[in-house]
């Protein structure tokens, strides 16, 4: 059945009779609630978070209603109502069950879940005569990973971010004040004053469908998060609590500090603070991943590139062959005709009988250098036609050599001229060119 928030009070009058212990109090066997009724503290630390929460019953009230949750990355507050055995109940049954349904990254869809379940799970525990019926309690909570903060929020407890030394309310209050701050009505501050103050428009405990509002932030290091019930909110201005979130230096004083001055003024209803301070957002230790990441990645396509550089250059050594000098003679080798750190990049594969000498002597000159062929048969038909060539001019020598030793012989045999006839055509020649 739903019950009507709207005209529920929270009120709690002193003097009531001795209270049972709450479900969360010191002691009780949940390891989930860190820290419950009473005028309770805890704190923590890890690698990117530092946290702090206290609880206070306040100087009117008889008991306190309110929980909260201190249980890195999930840090939340509730404010339990319903009366003596009610809201404690109601607020120890939501922050029992966000510890054990919130998600573990900063997702603030199932954060917001875990909200609804809790909602679920105090509507349960009033039907089945855990606590009282109609007892119910707000629940603001939030998932801090890194550099995102998820939010899921019910009610009138507030989550702040202090950045950069501005306070920032990142929760609207499910209020029957807020709504007339809102419509502009009314003021803020005449909303901590204002009689209907405590009328509370959503909650946990009466309808099976309500829903979280949730949302995710950035945060980053140097920032510090603070969530609180009305007990702090409605007692001092959000400019006090500026002030005070400022000026502490660590969230145990950043809490303590808080409380007191709640206190201060009067501590009307239960107190609790929780204070978060980011100190790794993990932005630089993403940096180093992404730089190492990248440095990895081009060192694996340097690697890669040199490995098909050097898988094509064996197969193009593999496949190449050339006609060189091998001392006085041609040979035929396999591979280039070149060294690599001292490597060489060929090998003889067969020796002939040409000599060298017996070739022109470019053609010394070029084996020398290492003629270059196309294949290992083209080597072969490239010896034979030095031997061709070779053979060619042995001819030719021989040709010319027994063309010269033939017109020796002929000269030889040609008969004589007669003297006196050759003298007299001399003679005439002479006469002639006179
Ligand atoms: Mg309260």
């Amino acid at each position: 059945m739903r019950l009507p928030w709207q005209m529920l009070s929270r009120t709690n009058s002193v003097g009531q009779d001795a209270e049972p212990a709450p479900v969360n109090s010191p002691g009780h066997d949940d390891p989930r609630i860190t820290e419950g009724a009473g005028a309770q503290v805890s704190r923590g630390a890890n690698t990117q978070l530092s946290w702090a929460a206290r609880t206070d019953v306040g100087l009117v009230r008889g008991h306190n209603e309110d929980s909260f949750l201190a249980q890195a990355p999930t840090f939340a507050v509730s404010d339990g109502m319903g009366g003596h055995a009610a809201g404690e109940v109601a607020s120890a049954i939501a922050v029992a069950t966000i510890s054990e349904h919130a998600p573990v990254h900063a997702d603030d869809l199932l954060l917001g879940a875990s909200v609804e379940m809790a909602n679920a799970a105090v509507i349960n525990g009033a039907e089945t005569g855990q606590g009282k019926p109609g007892m119910g309690c707000t629940a603001s909570v939030v998932s801090i990973e890194q550099n995102k903060m998820a939010v899921a929020h019910v009610g009138d407890s507030r989550v702040y971010l202090l950045h950069n030394g501005a306070l920032v309310r990142l929760t609207h209050d499910h209020s029957y004040v807020e709504e007339l701050v809102d419509a502009g009505e009314i003021t803020a501050d005449e909303a901590r004053v204002h009689p209907s103050r405590s009328v509370i428009t959503r909650a946990l405990g009466s309808d099976p469908d309500m829903y979280a509002d949730h949302f995710t932030i950035d945060v980053s290091a140097g920032d510090r998060v603070l969530l609180c019930s009305d007990g702090l909110s409605s007692m001092i201005e959000d400019s006090q609590i500026e002030a005070i979130a400022v000026s502490s230096a660590t969230p145990q004083a950043a809490v303590d500090n808080l409380v007191a001055a709640a206190l201060q003024e009067g501590g009307h209803d239960n107190v609790t603070v929780v204070v978060v301070d980011v100190t790794d957002d993990g932005v630089i230790e993403q940096h180093r991943r992404r730089y190492l990441l990248r440095f990895f990645t081009v060192g694996l396509i340097i690697m890669g590139i040199c490995a098909a550089l050097f898988v094509a250059a064996t197969l193009f050594v593999r496949n190449s062959w050339y006609v060189g000098a091998n001392g006085d003679t041609v040979a035929i080798y396999h591979g280039v005709n070149a060294s690599l750190l001292g490597h060489d990049l060929y090998a003889l594969s067969e020796t002939t009988t040409v000599q060298l000498d017996d070739l022109p002597d470019a053609l010394q000159s070029s084996l020398r250098d290492g003629v270059v062929v196309s294949s290992e048969a083209e080597a072969h038909a490239t010896i034979e036609s030095y031997r061709d060539q070779i053979q060619t001019d042995k001819v030719h020598a021989q040709q010319v050599a027994d063309k010269s030793t033939a017109g020796t012989e002929t000269s030889q045999e040609k008969p004589a001229v007669p003297k006196s006839e050759s003298e007299g055509e001399d003679d005439e020649a002479d006469e002639g060119g006179e």
